[in-house]
């Protein structure tokens, strides 16, 4: 499913994720949208845009001391505040939303990634729009509220696909504890664990060789830190045959192609 082209910038899940959260900020007449991130992140750069969008002001809260790069020029461009916080300051978002803004009535706080119930919302959308059934999905996962969100609408639809969820953070067992979380109703999904390639944002030759030999034989980019990932791991579990043959597998197309900025040396 091609969410990477829901909007060149406002990308895939990320779009999803700020919906109702816009919308929710739109209605307590909110003008500045506050969030979190790192210095490539997709969400930021999809903040900064549908800021720019939809008349809101955003600050971006950078992960990390002071850098340059074309994802944080491309925020600039959209007209995002950038303020670069150092990494033990961070790990607080709520701390320092206060410490700059609890004072501004205009502002609205959305969590790094954009994660929370509104996102979670906003994601179900995925599901709502298929017109055919698979007997698998597979999605990456941060939070996992993309996958929480895909989730619940299954569940909705009393649909039985098997949701494989590829986990992009090197041993982080309480992913499923932070899906189950948003979940309405209990659901069978499996977590794949073994697809990091050493840990986030990390990569391994074999990875950024699927992802060339995958976007010269079909024109679809996916990026090294999530989509890549997934479909390494889809093309492993058919080859170990865990996905049984004849099976129709749905990828989400999460988008944040941009991810790959950060990266080009590796393709060269
Ligand atoms: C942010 C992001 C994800 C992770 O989404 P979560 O809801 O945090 O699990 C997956 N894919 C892409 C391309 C992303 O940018």
């Amino acid at each position: 499913k091609r969410d990477d082209l829901i909007h060149p910038f406002i990308s895939g899940n990320k779009w999803r994720k700020l919906k109702y959260n816009l919308e929710e900020a739109y209605k307590l007449n909110k003008k500045h949208l506050v969030s979190f991130g790192g210095a490539y992140s997709n969400h930021i750069l999809a903040l900064a845009c549908a800021g720019a969008k939809f008349g809101f002001t955003t600050t971006g809260f950078i992960r990390g001391d002071h850098v340059s790069n074309e994802m944080l020029t491309m925020c600039k461009i959209f007209g995002m505040h950038l303020t670069f916080v150092d990494r033990e300051i961070y790990k607080d978002k709520i701390k320092l939303y206060n410490q700059f803004f609890q004072l501004n009535d205009d502002s609205y706080f959305i969590d790094e990634g954009g994660a929370g119930k509104l996102a979670e919302m906003g994601c179900r959308g995925i599901i709502k729009e298929l017109n055919k059934h698979y007997n698998y999905i597979f999605c990456a996962a941060g939070t996992g509220t993309t996958a929480a969100g895909i989730i619940n609408e299954l569940s909705n639809q009393n649909l039985q696909t098997k949701v494989n969820i590829v986990s992009v953070l090197k041993g982080y067992n309480l992913l499923s504890a932070d899906i189950n979380q948003l979940l309405e109703t209990s659901y069978n999904y499996t977590v794949l664990h073994d697809y990091h390639f050493g840990g986030y944002a990390k990569t391994k030759p074999e990875l950024i060789e699927l992802i060339k030999y995958f976007a010269s034989h079909t024109g679809i980019l996916t990026d090294p830190v999530y989509t890549g990932k997934t479909l390494f791991a889809i093309l492993d579990q058919v080859k170990t045959g865990e996905i049984e043959a004849g099976s129709n597998i749905l990828m989400i197309h999460t988008g944040g192609v941009f991810g790959i900025l950060g990266m080009l040396e590796k393709f060269k």
